[in-house]
């Protein structure tokens, strides 16, 4: 459990031709930019063409490395006018990407160079059901952020990010970790609705008792089925969450037995106990030292939260950091097997541009996954036409 914990906590920071969007505006966009814009006029930009917009879009990533240059920049202000796009696009053999949070750190996951980027930020609403159950209504661009102010005195409890920036939908469809994961598992586990744009531009809802196959396989099954426009939580009383900070002044080379020499007592004595929670996180950013830090969190009350600081020597650079990053993964496997205490299973959220998460969900999980994606999505457009993301072809 302690490995587990450690793989899937490690955090690395590290279309056609021209044409004129309007006669007067002497502004080029490829034939896919273009044809959105003919539509939504008020919702596409590029780097010339309400630039702002465009840079602000793009530059809304959690790692530098992700910026990329799409041609432009689709920002729906209505799940219906993404319906039409999406049919538009894959009619077209348009290439895009799709970004909720764009927290992801792998290039290209939720960018694209040359296609179309959809920026799913101004699907955002968040609410309170008021028709029983105890579930919240959370659009898919929503940050998690905006999430916990907007329930802050509801005296509720559900699973979300443990940090405020990640969007709803990426967090989501990859399973996501939360400060509950052991008292109520993955937050997939806890949706009880999705809404979702196929690639056709049906909006439909995937549930327990609609479209189940396509409910299952979102839990998990990342970006492969469709755009997820809304999810629906399932909610809990819940009082105050406590946590803490102790900070220890160390030396680097102590740190790695120390961190996970910690981790392991903390798995050892609270095994039985789901209330509890601990994570190892290494965070690499540009213009402050590399830290590495362990955190214990208590959803009753305070637990002794330790950060290790300085943990020097370390890359700034995102190849030199996906390189360190691979060779850990690989030794800790490696050591892992010998003990006979591998485990195949990768967070996807988690899962480094190297590792191939979906192997680690077994043959028949995986060939559950191909079955509804092809079902939902027969003409292979979230397979072909966006390139981010882990897909479903992969070779285990
Ligand atoms: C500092 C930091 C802290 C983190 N903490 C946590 C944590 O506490 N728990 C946890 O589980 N993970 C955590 N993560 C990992 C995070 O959940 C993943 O990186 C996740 O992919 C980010 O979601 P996003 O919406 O911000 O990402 P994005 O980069 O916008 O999207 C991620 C992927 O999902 C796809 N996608 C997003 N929305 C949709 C949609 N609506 N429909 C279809 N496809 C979609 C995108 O195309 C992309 O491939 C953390 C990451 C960082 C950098």
């Amino acid at each position: 459990m302690a490995f587990r914990h450690i793989l899937s906590n490690l955090l690395i920071l590290l279309a056609g031709a021209p044409r004129l969007i309007a006669q007067s505006d002497s502004v080029e966009l490829t034939s896919c930019c273009q044809a959105l814009a003919d539509t939504f006029p008020d919702e596409i930009s590029t780097s010339t063409l309400r630039s702002s917009v465009y840079e602000k879009s793009n530059t809304r990533v959690w790692s530098a490395s992700t910026i990329l240059s799409p041609a432009c920049v689709f920002q729906p202000t209505t799940v219906k006018n993404l319906a039409a796009a999406v049919a538009q696009l894959a009619n077209d053999s348009c290439e895009f990407a799709i970004k909720s949070g764009g927290y992801n750190p792998i290039a290209g996951a939720a960018n694209i160079d040359a296609g179309v980027a959809i920026d799913l930020n101004l699907l955002n609403q968040v609410e309170l059901r008021t028709d029983g159950g105890g579930v919240i209504s959370l659009g898919a661009g929503a940050l998690w952020r905006d999430v916990y102010d907007k329930f802050e005195n509801e005296g509720i409890g559900f699973a979300g990010s443990q940090v405020g920036f990640i969007g709803v939908s990426g967090l989501v469809l990859g399973g996501g970790y939360s400060y509950f994961q052991a008292s109520a598992g993955w937050a997939a586990d806890t949706v009880v609705n999705f809404e979702v744009v196929l690639a056709s531009g049906e909006i439909v809802n995937a549930n327990q008792a609609a479209n189940s196959d396509l409910f299952k396989a979102l839990k998990g099954g990342g970006g492969n089925f469709g755009i997820v426009t809304k999810v629906f939580l399932q909610t809990w009383e819940q009082g105050t969450l406590w946590a803490g900070i102790k900070w220890l002044s160390i030396q680097p080379e102590d740190a790695g037995p120390l961190l996970l020499g910690r981790l392991r007592n903390f798995t050892v004595q609270n095994n039985d106990n789901t209330r509890v929670t601990a994570s190892v996180e290494i965070n690499l950013s540009s213009g402050a030292p590399p830290t590495a830090r362990i955190d214990f969190v208590n959803i009753d009350g305070v637990e002794d939260a330790i950060q290790l600081e300085s943990f020097a020597n370390l890359e700034h650079y995102d190849d030199a950091v996906w390189d360190i990053v691979e060779e850990w993964t690989t030794e800790v496997s490696k050591a892992t097997d010998e003990l006979g205490m591998a485990d195949p299973f990768v967070h996807l959220n988690f899962a480094g541009r190297f590792q191939k998460p979906f192997c680690g969900y077994g043959a028949d999980n995986l060939e559950f996954l191909r079955e509804v994606a092809g079902k939902y999505d027969p003409d292979q457009v979230f397979q072909e036409l966006v390139p981010g993301g882990f897909k479903l072809n992969v070779e285990c």
